[in-house]
């Protein structure tokens, strides 16, 4: 199970980063192709097309926790 440390993305079209901080925290970036959601919940990406790639930088961190 890991948990969500920050959930975040950085687009790649206007080169904004976006940041989730709580649960239904909808953000898009400036140019409005990328939205991240979810906050420390679960993780959600909004973009135009597959694959995600080519569209923003993932930069969540999660912690790997051993149990
Ligand atoms: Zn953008």
């Amino acid at each position: 199970m890991n948990s969500i440390i920050k959930n975040a993305a950085k687009c790649k079209t206007c080169g904004e980063v976006i940041e989730s901080t709580y649960r239904h925290d909808f953000k898009t970036c400036s140019c409005g192709k990328v939205s991240v959601d979810g906050g420390k919940d679960y993780i959600r990406r909004g973009f135009p097309k597959q694959p995600p790639e080519d569209w923003f930088e993932e930069l969540s961190i999660f912690e790997d926790k051993q149990e």
